[in-house]
Parts: C-alpha cells; sequence; structure tokens
C-alpha cells in the first residue's frame, strides 16, 4: 500500500498495523487540511504515554477519549497487583490491550507491558535467569505477530508514592539501564522497529547509564519518560543533538499538586518542571521543543484504574500547554509524531 502524505512524502507501508492506521487516516491524518488549520483547543490528541489495569473498561477508556478528543491511546498493561501493602489499582494484562484494540481498532495501540512484578528484582536485570528468559522470549513472540507496536513502561530508576486516591507504590526501583537484561530488550527495539518506553529519573549515575544504553543500541528507539527523566532542557538539548534515536515522552508533565508536574514524590537537584502551576510553560522548555518539535510525545500516564478520573482535567492541561506553542510544533507533539512512530515498521 502507498501512502502519500504532504508532510512527508510518499511512503510504501505493506503491514497489517498500516491497515489498522490506515483505517483512521480520515479522522486523525497529519497531512489533512482541516488538521493543518486546527487550534490548539480542537486537534486530536494521541496519549502516547498510557496504562491499563484490570478495572476500567474500554468502553469507559473511549468515554474519555471522545470527551477529550483523543484520537488514539497507547496501552501500556501495569501489571502490578495488590500485595505486600502496595495499592496498585492495576493487575492489566497484554491479552486485555489486544482485546481492547480489537474491539477499537482505530483508537488503541497495545506495547507489550513492563510493570511486572518479576521485574522488580535487581539481580534479575543485572543477571537474567530462566524467568528473565522467559520474558524475553514472551515479548518477542508478541511482537512478532504485529499486533503489538511498543515495549513499555520499563521502570528503572523510579520513586514510591501514595496518592490522595489511596493508591501506594511501595517499590523504590533503582535498576541499571545497561543491564544485560535491558540490553536484550534494546536489541527487540532495534529488530522490530518498535520503541520502548523507559521511566528513569534522571539522577546522574542512572542517567549516564541510559546515555550508556542509547549509545550501546544506535538502532533501538529509546522513548525516555517524563521528559528525560525529568531533565534540565540544556541536558535535553544536548542529548537530543547526540543520539538520533532518542526520543522523549512528556507522560503527566502538566500535572499540578502531585504527579511528574511537580517535584513529585521527592525533589531532587535533577529534577526540572515543564509548566508552572498555572500551566505556564517555562521558556526554556518551549525553545526545546520549538528546536526538536519531532522528537516529543504527549501522554496522560493513567497508571491506575481510579487515576482515570483526571483525565479530562490533564488534557486540558495539554491543550493549555499546546495553545503556547507554534502551530506547526503543537500539531507534532499533540498526534503527528505519535502517528508516525507508530506507523514505522
Ligand atoms: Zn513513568
Ligand atoms: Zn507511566
Amino acid at each position: 500500500m502507498t501512502r502519500h502524505c504532504c508532510c512527508h512524502g510518499p511512503e510504501l507501508t505493506v503491514s497489517r498495523r498500516t491497515f489498522a492506521f490506515g483505517l483512521v487516516g480520515g479522522l486523525v491524518s497529519a497531512c489533512s487540511a482541516m488538521t493543518r488549520t486546527m487550534t490548539a483547543a480542537q486537534v486530536p490528541l494521541v496519549d502516547f504515554h498510557a496504562h491499563l489495569q484490570k478495572h476500567i473498561s474500554a468502553e469507559e477508556i473511549v468515554a474519555y477519549m471522545d470527551r477529550s478528543n483523543v484520537a488514539r491511546t497507547v496501552l501500556m498493561a501495569l501489571y502490578y497487583g495488590d500485595r505486600g501493602g502496595a495499592v496498585n489499582d492495576g493487575e492489566g494484562t497484554d491479552e486485555q490491550a489486544v482485546d481492547y484494540a480489537g474491539r477499537f481498532p482505530t483508537r488503541f495501540v497495545p506495547f507489550v507491558g513492563m510493570q511486572r512484578g518479576i521485574l522488580v528484582n535487581r539481580r534479575r536485570w543485572t543477571h537474567p535467569d530462566g524467568i528473565a528468559e522467559g520474558l524475553l522470549e514472551e515479548t518477542e513472540g508478541k511482537l512478532k505477530t504485529g499486533r503489538f507496536f511498543g515495549m513499555g513502561e520499563f521502570m528503572l530508576r523510579f520513586y514510591p508514592y501514595t496518592t490522595e486516591l489511596g493508591i501506594v507504590a511501595v517499590s523504590d526501583m533503582d535498576f541499571p539501564a545497561d543491564s544485560p537484561l535491558m540490553r536484550q530488550f534494546a536489541g527487540l527495539s532495534a529488530r522490530y522497529r518498535v520503541p520502548m518506553i523507559i521511566h528513569c529519573e534522571a539522577e546522574p549515575e542512572a542517567a549516564a547509564r541510559m546515555v550508556r544504553l542509547i549509545e550501546l543500541h544506535p538502532e533501538a528507539i529509546i522513548v525516555w519518560a517524563h521528559n528525560c527523566g525529568r531533565s534540565s532542557a540544556s541536558q535535553i538539548r544536548e542529548w537530543l543533538s547526540r543520539h538520533p534515536n532518542l526520543y522523549a515522552d512528556l507522560g503527566l508533565m502538566v500535572s499540578r499538586g502531585g504527579g511528574y508536574g511537580t517535584y513529585w514524590p521527592r525533589r531532587t537537584p535533577w529534577m526540572h518542571l515543564v509548566v508552572t502551576d498555572d500551566g505556564t510553560l517555562l521558556p526554556e522548555m518551549k525553545a526545546l521543543f520549538e528546536a526538536f518539535p519531532e522528537r516529543f510525545f504527549l501522554g496522560n500516564d493513567r497508571a491506575h484504574a481510579r487515576a482515570w478520573i483526571y483525565h479530562p482535567y490533564l488534557s486540558e492541561r495539554w491543550r493549555l500547554l499546546l495553545s503556547q506553542l507554534s502551530p506547526d510544533t503543537a500539531r507534532k507533539i499533540a498526534s503527528e509524531n505519535a502517528e508516525r512512530m507508530l506507523r514505522r515498521q
């Protein structure tokens, strides 16, 4: 199938994923004249960083999406259960993601979920055992089916938190990004040309290991979540200049009163915000997005079933952010970058 696109020239595409995405072309085509003239308040969004839990139905998510004009949502199953003091309201599965995408093929994009209890184990990353090998095999099998379009969220440097909704994330995770197991997942990203979304707060050593992973696997497609682990604009600028295989998602970076848009759940010297409390885009971040408009994605990062209630509010906060960018950059970050990434072979 040949797709002619005014923005990117003709693309030769043959996979079944292209077929699925082609169905929605009229709705969110990055190239349509309609989209070109839309303002930030109207442009469709692609939620590139979202999760899936047992206790949220496909219909409920679609209703949230429709309410905020979110055209498409990436589903990363959050497998974590409620044990050992944890309250995750998770228990999503990859099979559930495929089922939702089967029922709403133009709205959901399944990734192979990586928030699994078996991966909260430092030794498993540094010395992969049979369980790790099994997960690699299972992941490759799923990517081979063509039904999964990425992997994530890999949780490497993560701070525990509690929320007013009763969520308790208990694990203080610190797993090296350049570990043997991560390197094998990076190999899968390169082989199947799919993005891998990685959560890694950019403390100096954790960030250095992320850079090592990126350098060791130039063919892997690395999406460093939460604006490269909430790094500074100057640091992100340097990394994006040096590493063409690096992207950043802005998952939840517009939240206020908690969440990754604030100094939460703990403040470190390496943590930098994107917007102020009132939603004003910080000048250095605005300059960064305008300088690298094709390297960022947005996402509401609904990690727990009961937290989907904030979806409408967060979507509004994205529109406020987009309204402060040039129309071209706003469209790219709103949906075009995600659409292009998710279509690749
Ligand atoms: Zn995250
Ligand atoms: Zn997340």
